[in-house]
């Protein structure tokens, strides 16, 4: 017998949403996480916005997990009192040749099975008589949720199921054995091995990496990951109430643009802008020359924000499949069984809007392992 069932490899929203799902029907659950605490990389570093699901591709995971994921995560807040809200969304044109877009978007959105509503000039006004628009969309659907006590809730809904959640321990060797997966970890120094008969892969910005450690060719295979830094700029305190809904341009083809963002304390943050890197170097820091460039971003969706009210915030990376300039990729979540791994299952491009459809996607897993 192998020492577990199954190793869930990363402690972020996705891992721990997983490990929470599997562990209400099995017993016998490992979480690796190389860092000192669960949540520390992209999970608590991104927008925090419950997704309608307006954006993807009909019939793509992002899409039918996302909209499946926004309902289940808003009854499971409720449930356990998880903070959020459920503020609604504008999507503003801000010009006469953005209207068009804004039909686009709307049939995108409607095409996806999420409600929505266009607005006149007249009507967005009135809900946010601060933006600049010349027509929207409100999606009443969209809201914002604290990851910080989502994650907490699913790390204490794992553990109490009798799940162990190894910190400071990380992966670095899987090999496929008579009992599932021996798999080889780094703790404080030292090197171990256990041996577990199913493996999930929810490793974020390293996913690519660890299907590569378990044999797995990750350019042939399309895996192989590129990154994108988004920034935020928090708004001074007394512009914070400009706005009491969360505010977006009309996107582009890579991004939902630079929008207003709003979280549970009331503060007011702009971002993420988009920037691709050319490598895994990770630094979190926000530039604060990118002021006057965050600054005329903003001023096209709420005129009032001028640069001086702009203060560097924080940012993270998203771990993407879609290469700058490619059409948009959907997310792997593969139980690899054709390449002769069963019992092995990649998420691998974990991006947006993933956060929202954590409970989606922990239910999806299940259903491949069944
Ligand atoms: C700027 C930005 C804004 C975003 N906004 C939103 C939003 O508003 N709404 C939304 O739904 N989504 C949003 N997202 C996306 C969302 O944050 C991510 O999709 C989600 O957090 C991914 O979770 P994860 O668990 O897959 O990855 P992570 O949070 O990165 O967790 C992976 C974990 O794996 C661990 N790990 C990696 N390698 C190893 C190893 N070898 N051994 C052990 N542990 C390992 C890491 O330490 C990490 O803790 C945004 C993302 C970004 C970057």
């Amino acid at each position: 017998m192998a020492d577990f069932e199954i190793a869930v490899i990363g402690a972020g929203v996705v891992g721990l949403a997983i490990a929470s799902r599997l562990s209400e029907k099995r017993t016998n659950l490992v979480v690796l996480e190389k860092n000192e605490k669960y949540g520390m990389e992209t999970s608590s570093r991104n927008s925090e916005v419950i997704h309608a699901g307006i954006y993807y591709e009909p019939g793509s995971l992002k899409a039918t997990l996302c909209v499946a994921g926004r309902d289940e995560l808003y009854s499971l807040c409720r449930k356990h009192n998880v903070g959020h809200k459920q503020l609604g969304k504008i999507i503003t044109a801000t010009n006469e040749k953005e209207l068009n877009q804004l039909e686009e978007v709307y049939r995108l959105g409607s095409r996806n099975g999420v409600e929505l509503e266009i607005l006149d000039r007249r009507r967005a006004l009135a809900l946010e008589p601060h933006i600049n628009t010349v027509g929207a969309i409100l999606s009443p659907k969209t809201g914002i949720v604290s990851a910080h006590e989502l994650m907490d809730h699913y790390y204490h809904a794992a553990v109490s199921n009798g799940v162990t959640v190894q910190h400071h321990c990380e992966l670095t060797g899987i090999e496929k054995s008579t009992r599932g997966y021996l798999l080889t970890v780094k703790e404080g120094g030292q090197t171990s091995t256990f041996t577990s008969e199913k493996v999930i892969n929810s490793a974020g910005l390293y996913s690519d990496r660890i299907a590569e450690l378990a044999g797995i060719d990750i350019d042939k295979a399309g895996y192989r990951m590129v990154y994108a830094k988004g920034s935020y700029f928090s708004v001074a305190s007394s512009k914070a109430k400009l706005v009491s809904r969360l505010v977006y341009p009309m996107p582009n083809k890579e991004t939902l643009g630079v929008h207003v963002v709003l979280d549970l304390g009331g503060r007011l943050r702009f971002g993420p802008d988009t920037e691709y890197q050319d490598d895994r170097n990770f630094d979190y820091r926000v530039d604060d020359t990118k002021r006057n460039v965050f600054g005329d971003s903003v001023r096209r969706i709420l005129p009032a924000i001028m640069d001086d009210d702009l203060a560097p915030d924080m940012s993270g990376f998203r771990p993407k499949l879609q290469r700058k300039g490619e059409p948009e990729k959907d997310w792997v979540i593969v139980h690899e069984k054709e390449r002769g791994l069963e019992g092995f299952v990649n998420l691998i491009g974990m991006e947006s809007p993933a956060l929202t459809a954590s409970p989606a996607i922990a239910r999806y897993v299940e259903t491949l392992l069944a």
